[in-house]
């Protein structure tokens, strides 16, 4: 389970994140929502130790993160997923997927075959390089490499941003598919309310830096929703 508690970060001068509460339960899918600039990529920056805790505690699995360096961080079991994608186009998906394992955190080297099993379309591409694949071929290879290292916790920054619907769908399955098997924990920040009511156990909403709405998607009413994610 990850806690965050009173979280500030930002850049430079300019604070950010103005004191974030954030629970992810084990095993669930919590949805990260809000309009564009409230803060949503700096909290998973700030989850990943790329950008410094200024404030706060980040306590994952009895462990304090906030002070932690990023590569520490993934040994712990965080796996991150950057907005747009950052998979290496010049290595072939085979490539890309074994760089996952690199960063294993039980260091197990097994080669991910259930991985490939999310997400068939990979096994197909499994020689080419990363720069032939579609955006969403290449959203589904970063996040087949951040599943290969086994994560408790993986961090998807708007992974349906400028994809096509076919493909929104299958990592919609995916999502869901982790979430039937119970063993990893998903933060996920999405724009679409739709997704996230069908795939969030837990949704937040954040503006300027804090959190405006939480609870149970059935919870939640649209019209809340709207207030904070209209622009
Ligand atoms: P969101 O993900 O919700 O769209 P961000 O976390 O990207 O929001 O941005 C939050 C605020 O931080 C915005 O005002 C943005 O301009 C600012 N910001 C983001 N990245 C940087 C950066 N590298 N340097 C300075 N300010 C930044």
């Amino acid at each position: 389970m990850l806690t965050l508690q009173n979280v500030e970060s930002g850049y430079g001068e300019s604070r950010v994140l103005r004191g974030v509460d954030l629970e992810v339960q084990s095993g669930q899918v919590t949805c990260l929502m809000g309009r564009n600039g409230v803060g949503k990529t700096t909290l998973m920056k700030t989850l990943m130790g790329l950008i410094r805790t200024r404030k706060g505690s980040i306590q994952w699995n009895h462990q304090e993160l906030a002070s932690l360096e990023s590569a520490k961080r993934a040994k712990a079991g965080i796996g991150y997923v950057p907005q747009g994608r950052e998979i290496f186009p010049q290595l072939t998906v085979k490539e890309n997927l074994l760089l996952g394992l690199e960063r294993n955190a039980s260091g197990n080297q097994s080669f991910p075959e259930d991985v490939l099993d999310l997400f068939p379309v990979l096994a197909s591409m499994y020689g080419r390089q990363g720069g032939d694949l579609s955006g969403g071929q290449q959203q589904q290879l970063a996040i087949a490499r951040a599943l290969a290292s086994r994560p408790g916790l993986l961090l998807l920054d708007e992974p349906t941003e400028g994809i096509q619907p076919s493909i929104v769908e299958d990592i919609r399955q995916v999502i869901l598919k982790l979430k039937m098997q119970g063993d990893i924990s998903i933060l996920l920040v999405e724009q679409s309310i739709d997704f996230v009511r069908s795939a969030a156990d837990y949704i937040y909403v954040m503006d300027r830096g804090v959190m405006a709405l939480q609870g149970a998607p059935h919870e939640l009413d649209i019209s809340q929703f709207e207030y904070h994610l209209s622009v």
